[in-house]
């Protein structure tokens, strides 16, 4: 397994590769691709839908009024941008903001996948409809699925995925804001949690494969001792 520094150096590379991408049509008419900031060993990772046009200018993910409200949210909860990772399912700004077309979410996917590879952050919050379908594998709406953490694997890693509503959808809607903020303040009790057992490697042919140990009820789950300080990745 490599190190934080060595994860941090491989997720500078691949933003240098995100930042000159021309893979879909959305590099003739964005500014900036905008890779994702904060923290680069962070346990929480936040990901939304696709930059704006303040993010577009900026190169800085949720940098306009729905990013004001989620550090006002992080505030609530006791953490600030840098302990964080945020960044969105697509990296460069759809014209006009419109909402990202599916093949452009398939081009971008990989660098999100090697984003959360290389951050291995023990939660997932996904923001709203986009990186909740994307992550969840299934079409299921945030409006049914929001505040209900599941365990999945992204590659070699388990998490827990934890879909909320955008906090763009809630800027001038008081009654899901409430619901931002009750999903939200279940974050410190999920980020306590030890981590997800790791996912049980692929059987290999002719040999019989271990029985699965049980997994403990997520109530049944020890919490972790005090967090060691991560690097700030500056950079994003
Ligand atoms: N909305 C998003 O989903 N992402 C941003 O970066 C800004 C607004």
């Amino acid at each position: 397994m490599s190190s934080p520094a060595e994860r941090r150096e491989r997720l500078k590379e691949v933003y240098a590769e995100a930042s000159t991408c021309t893979k879909c049509q959305l590099a003739q008419t964005r500014t900036t691709v905008v890779f994702g900031s904060g923290n680069a060993d962070a346990d929480l990772m936040f990901v939304g839908e696709a930059p704006g046009a303040n993010e577009d200018k900026q190169g800085l993910p949720f940098v306009g009024q729905a990013g004001k409200l989620l550090e006002k949210l992080l505030g609530e909860i006791g953490l600030t941008r840098g302990d964080v990772f945020i960044c969105n399912t697509i990296k460069c700004r759809p014209p006009g903001n419109r909402d990202p077309h599916p093949e452009e979410i398939a081009t971008c996917e990989p660098y999100l996948r090697q984003q959360v590879e290389l951050i291995q952050p023990r939660v997932i919050c996904t923001l709203g409809n986009f990186a909740t379908k994307l992550l969840r594998g299934d079409p299921a709406g945030i409006t049914r699925v929001h505040g209900q953490a599941e365990t999945r694997t992204f590659g070699s890693h388990a998490v827990r995925l934890y879909p909320i509503f955008h906090p763009a959808a809630a800027l001038y809607t008081p009654s899901m804001l409430e619901t931002l903020r009750v999903d939200f303040a279940r974050l410190p009790e999920l980020l306590a949690m030890a981590p997800p057992p790791p996912p049980a490697p692929p059987p290999v042919a002719g040999i019989e494969p271990p029985p699965e140990p049980e997994e403990a009820s997520e109530s049944d789950e020890e919490l972790p001792g005090a967090a060691v300080p991560a690097p700030q990745l500056g950079l994003f």
